[in-house]
């Protein structure tokens, strides 16, 4: 799912790797892009408007992190901005201080609102939180059905009183049965319609005020998209939600529901539907869900670790020896130790979008060279790693340092002139800030 907008967000990343620093004229592509992406996952107009507004002024203020790329940056703050949108925490349902905790379920037809009713009823039930549910649709005897057969399956009872009877009364009615009984929460389905439309409006609206629900929960089907917006809007305005339940995301949706409704309704998405089966409910989670809809993967832990791991007046001062060609071997363990400590360099770049491509084979190449550079430079004496050039010159300590990290001295020479070679390439290119190891990989 998603794939369009990650595809999208993908493009705009591209356009700012290689560049180093987040600036207002080098960001206005990859914000196009991200607005076209929202656009085109049928978020709404006016959130996605916002949306780029706020990530434009985060990202122009963003102090550049050492060792972050700005395009991994602006990944961060776009995530960052996804979450706050969508509401930072996952909010559990309310439990009511006198039970029943009263649940009303709002939704138009076919957004998987019955089914979300015994899916809701079966997560109490798993933590021990007793439920009832009650079948008020009477127009189509089917729904009744529908829940009777669920509650009979995950063990849950229904409270329903045929189709003759009025909606509002079986609420009521149900609701005082839930109390007389002693459940801990009162599930109440209710009746929709292909379409909003004022009668169902006002059936809702006249069973809200009779059973005074805790939680009034929106199901809103995740394939609508555009539609969600104002779905969300007319539910909110009419009749006041406090949650939503956003169903189908196990399907082909596109997000933009979850993006829209915790921004129009100010009520937090409760839990998502990912089947068709009755175990098939999750717990909303907004981190999670803005990472599905970047498709970055975990790109944002190794923002965070780099955060943690790189010091900032360290990242100076090695620019500062990058600059001045005095980069040397102590330095370039540093940076090999922090690339180990970040964890295994498969593990870094599946984080990095792109590099995830790179075969087994490559990969463990890479991590095999890593490794022989470090037992390599861990051979040589202090004055070796602090001036390359006396390795260049000398045969024998390439030989000494060969038998002590079990190389060959043909390897030695290697890592010498490779690194020779790189410390000139990042002195032309001037970038101190995660120096790429050119020619150390290649073997
Ligand atoms: P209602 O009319 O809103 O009560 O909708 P139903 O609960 O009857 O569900 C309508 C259809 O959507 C049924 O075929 C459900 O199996 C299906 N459905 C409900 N929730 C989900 C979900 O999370 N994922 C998938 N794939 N299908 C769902």
């Amino acid at each position: 799912m998603f794939d369009a907008l990650a595809d999208r967000l993908e493009a705009a990343w591209k356009k700012l790797r290689g560049q180093d620093k987040i600036s207002q004229s080098n960001i206005q592509d990859a914000l196009r892009e991200v607005r076209r992406a929202l656009l085109e996952a049928d978020v709404n107009l006016q959130v996605v408007k916002e949306f780029i507004s706020e990530v434009e002024a985060k990202a122009q203020g963003a102090e550049v992190i050492a060792g972050v790329r700005p395009d991994q940056q602006f990944i961060k703050i776009v995530y960052d901005e996804l979450v706050q949108v969508m509401g930072e925490t996952n909010v559990p349902l309310v439990q009511a201080q006198n039970p029943p905790t009263i649940v009303l379920m709002a939704g138009l037809q076919g957004t998987g609102k019955t089914t979300a009713t015994a899916k809701l009823a079966l997560h109490l039930r798993k933590i021990d939180r007793t439920c009832l549910m009650v079948a008020t649709d009477v127009y189509r005897p089917a729904a009744i059905e529908q829940l009777v057969t669920l509650g009979k399956q995950i063990d849950v009872p229904v409270f329903e009183m045929g189709s003759d009877a009025d909606p509002v009364e079986i609420a009521r009615l149900g609701v005082e049965r839930g109390r007389a009984e002693k459940f801990d929460t009162v599930i109440i389905d209710t009746a929709g319609r292909l379409q909003i439309d004022a009668d169902m409006m006002a059936e809702l609206a006249r069973i809200k005020e009779v059973v005074q629900p805790h939680e009034t929960l929106l199901v809103v089907d995740a394939m609508t998209g555009q539609e969600a917006a104002n779905l969300t809007r007319t539910f909110h305005e009419q009749i006041g939600i406090t949650g939503a339940i956003l169903t189908k995301l196990d399907g082909d949706s596109r997000g933009g529901a979850a993006l829209s409704v915790r921004r129009i309704s100010g009520a937090p998405i409760k839990f998502v539907g990912v089947g068709e089966k009755v175990e098939a409910l999750q717990p909303f989670y907004p981190d999670r869900m803005a990472s599905r809809i970047l498709g970055m993967g975990d790109v944002l832990t190794l923002v965070e670790k780099a955060q943690e791991e790189f010091d900032l007046a360290d990242a100076e001062k090695m620019q500062e020896k990058i600059l001045a060609a005095k980069f040397d071997f102590t330095d370039f363990l540093k940076q090999l130790r922090l690339l180990k400590n970040m964890g295994s360099l498969g593990g870094i770049l599946k984080l990095i979008p792109g590099m995830n491509k790179l075969s087994s084979d490559q990969l463990q190449q890479g991590e095999t060279q890593l490794k022989r550079c470090e037992a390599m430079i861990n051979s040589m004496t202090q004055e070796e790693r602090k001036n390359p050039d006396l390795l260049a010159s000398s045969p024998s300590r390439r030989r000494r340092i060969a038998g002590g990290s079990g190389y060959k001295e043909a390897d030695v020479s290697k890592l010498v002139s490779d690194f020779q070679k790189m410390r000139s390439l990042m002195q032309q290119m001037g970038q101190g800030s995660f120096p790429g190891m050119p020619g150390m990989f290649g073997g």
